[in-house]
């Protein structure tokens, strides 16, 4: 068997289960083809955006309409800018499930679990560990929780 994750061919509808080897190759190999399609659906989608946008230049003569138009920019830009940051996260993501350091805890070293990973692929916290931080982000709460990691 190859322990290259890329040649591995998962059957039709594989569902990860926690019977199998926890990050063993057919785990790694799931979550991998996961984060995959899910960067190019993100990629997509961005492009698309920037289309819009550019389309959209110089149609509106009246201010009003003009600053209407700037707001949403301004929200497709921020959203653009947290898409473009989760796109870079879940780069390193799939970095780290071919170096097989994907799946524990980044605090903890606990396994992070199936389940979790499959909801969020990728977070690096373990529940227990997510719930402790966002009980201190709460805490220290300011003006830049709009920039919180919403996909954690
Ligand atoms: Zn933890």
């Amino acid at each position: 068997m190859s322990d290259n994750i890329a040649e591995i061919v998962l059957p039709e509808g594989y569902e990860p289960s926690e019977d199998e080897s926890y990050m063993g190759l057919n785990h790694r190999a799931f979550f991998r083809n996961l984060l995959m399609a899910w960067r190019l659906q993100l990629q997509e989608g961005a492009e698309k955006t920037v289309s819009t946008m550019t389309g959209q230049k110089a149609l509106f003569a009246d201010p009003t309409d003009r600053a209407a138009l700037e707001s949403d920019r301004n929200f497709e830009l921020r959203a653009r800018d947290r898409e473009r940051k989760l796109i870079n996260k879940i780069g390193k993501t799939i970095r780290l499930i071919e170096i097989d350091e994907y799946g524990d805890c980044e605090d903890c070293g606990v396994e992070i679990g199936i389940k979790r990973l499959q909801a969020r692929p990728v977070t690096d916290l373990c529940i227990d560990c997510k719930t402790k931080e966002e009980h201190l982000e709460r805490a220290t709460a300011s003006s830049n929780s709009n920039d919180a990691d919403a996909e954690n």
